[in-house]
């Protein structure tokens, strides 16, 4: 499943290469792709041009000439691709857009994406409205979060992944960013103190921020897509699928536990708050 920082490089490379260019003409291959829809994107997007881009957490979207948006929900396997007609083949090929001298494509292998057109409201789409503001967002006030964290009887693990409370943090940078602050993943929240919340989702924008950095730069070709993976993870984990290692702090072995039906990776000793 893509993280933030993985919607955000393909965010980056949509805001290069497709605003200012117009659907000429739009072939829907598989019509899971287009559930989340009451108009025919075949029909509605050709003769729009794309305005720009936009993301909270999770979610991503262009922005159209007619004052609407196109969402695209990556999901589990989700990639855009972008490239001169003709020359993407695959057999998980979805929806595909001319451009111009470009075609964008859709391509997913277990279907779980979509593209989905939807109105903005105060530049949100639709289906995002929902989502609380991430922590890069100009809109996103860390000490409202970290009050808004602190009304919740669940464990802090599961409230960094409550989208209602913040947005785009995933399972593995809850566990890099509760590492960092030295919480307990399974400590209820409501028990926390407000400098501890402000601490852990300060943690978590600064490990987004730096995987951004290390797995942002591929994005220069023409090609851009995601598979749910970025050089970083491998490369500078702390905590997340690290158990029976020596925590980087202390040395004692890290451990797995479940919070939430998720997995939850965490040092025993400086994991104490
Ligand atoms: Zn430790």
């Amino acid at each position: 499943m893509p993280e933030l920082p993985e919607v955000e490089v393909v965010r980056r490379g949509l805001e290069r290469h497709i605003v200012g260019r117009t659907f000429d003409a739009v072939e829907v291959m598989h019509p899971r792709a287009v559930r989340g829809n009451d108009v025919d994107l075949a029909e509605v997007l050709p003769g729009l041009t794309v305005t720009g881009t936009g993301r909270r957490g999770k979610y991503m979207w262009l922005e159209l000439s007619d004052g609407a948006a196109l969402v695209v929900h990556l999901r589990m396997s989700g990639q855009m691709l972008i490239g001169p007609p003709g020359s993407i083949v695959s057999p998980h090929l979805r929806i595909r857009a001319l451009m111009g001298d470009v075609e964008l494509d859709f391509v997913d292998q277990r279907t779980f994406g979509m593209w989905q057109y939807a109105q903005l409201y105060d530049g949100i789409p639709q289906p995002v409205t929902h989502i609380a503001p991430d922590p890069f967002e100009e809109e996103f006030d860390i000490t409202a979060a970290a009050r808004a964290m602190r009304l919740k009887r669940s464990p802090l693990k599961s409230v960094l992944l409550d989208q209602s409370v913040v947005s785009g943090i995933g399972s593995i940078y809850a566990d890099e960013a509760m590492w960092a602050a030295r919480l307990k993943p399974w400590h209820t929240a409501r028990t926390m103190r407000q400098r501890d919340a402000v601490a852990v989702l300060e943690e978590s924008r600064a490990v987004m921020a730096r995987s951004l950095e290390q797995g942002g730069t591929s994005f220069d070709s023409l090609y851009v897509n995601v598979n749910g993976s970025s050089g970083y993870f491998s490369r500078s984990l702390n905590a997340y699928g690290q158990a029976g290692k020596p925590c980087a702090r202390c040395g004692t072995p890290i451990e797995r536990t479940v919070v939430g039906q998720r997995s939850s990776y965490f040092c025993p000793r400086c994991q104490v708050l």
